[in-house]
């Protein structure tokens, strides 16, 4: 999909904001959602979405949306790295399906790095939901106790 196409409000991501299809959520409020990546390209890889933009990407956003996002990016990366004691956090945003782009939505990734353990490749292997289950309940208490 090209940098300018169209936002598609049927994408997989505008269906989780609108609760018609499942997620494993570990933080909203009336800006963000975050939830559990279910390729991860590491333990505790996160995602968090802006819940009212119609941008399929940060170049097409609405500059005034980025900030309160980004605060909740920055909260949530927090809270990850207070539950698992990542070695390193990479904050990744694509842009566009050349770059790699698989959701036409706006997100940003939360991969924390564990030293030793390379990343897995981006979109790929399909999760354990109850390991992502039990990542999600560690995050949620550390983003509760930021
Ligand atoms: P991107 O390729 O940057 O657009 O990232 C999209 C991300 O969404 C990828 O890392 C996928 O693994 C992830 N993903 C795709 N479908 C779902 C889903 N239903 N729930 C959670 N994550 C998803």
């Amino acid at each position: 999909m090209s940098l300018s196409a169209e936002y598609d409000p049927n994408n997989i991501f505008a269906k989780i904001v609108r609760g018609e299809m499942p997620s494993v959520k570990v933080f909203e409020d009336e800006i963000a959602l975050a939830f559990m990546d279910i390729f991860p390209q590491s333990e505790g890889h996160t995602l968090v979405i802006p819940r009212k933009s119609k941008a399929t990407n940060l170049l097409s956003a609405d500059a005034a949306e980025l900030g309160p996002l980004i605060e909740r990016v920055q909260r949530v990366a927090n809270g990850v790295v207070k539950a698992l004691s990542p070695d390193g956090v990479r904050v990744m945003q694509i842009n566009g399906a050349p770059a790699g782009q698989t959701v036409f939505h706006l997100h940003f990734h939360i991969i924390p790095v564990f030293e030793g353990t390379p990343l897995k490749r981006h979109a790929g292997e399909r999760a354990d939901p109850a390991r992502l289950e039990s990542l999600a309940a560690k995050i949620r208490a550390g983003i509760a106790a930021k």
